[in-house]
């Protein structure tokens, strides 16, 4: 699988995803560190890897 390059972990511990959390749909928080997204409302982990592959098709959308 192609290894996806993060351009946001630099400084940031964590970076507001563009990914819906897999089991309740809130949003995700990616958590650099770990290289883990974390759910805000239920605060399920995911591997970045996970979401990927779960919503591979959906572009990031612009933050208004
Ligand atoms: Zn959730």
């Amino acid at each position: 699988m192609a290894e996806f390059e993060n351009p946001y972990a630099t400084n940031d511990p964590f970076v507001e995803a563009h990914f819906d959390c897999l089991n309740c749909g809130g949003k995700l928080w990616e958590y650099a560190i770990q290289r883990q997204m974390v759910c805000e409302d239920c605060r399920s982990l995911f591997s970045t890897e996970e979401v990927f592959e779960a919503q591979s098709t959906e572009t990031a959308e612009a933050t208004a």
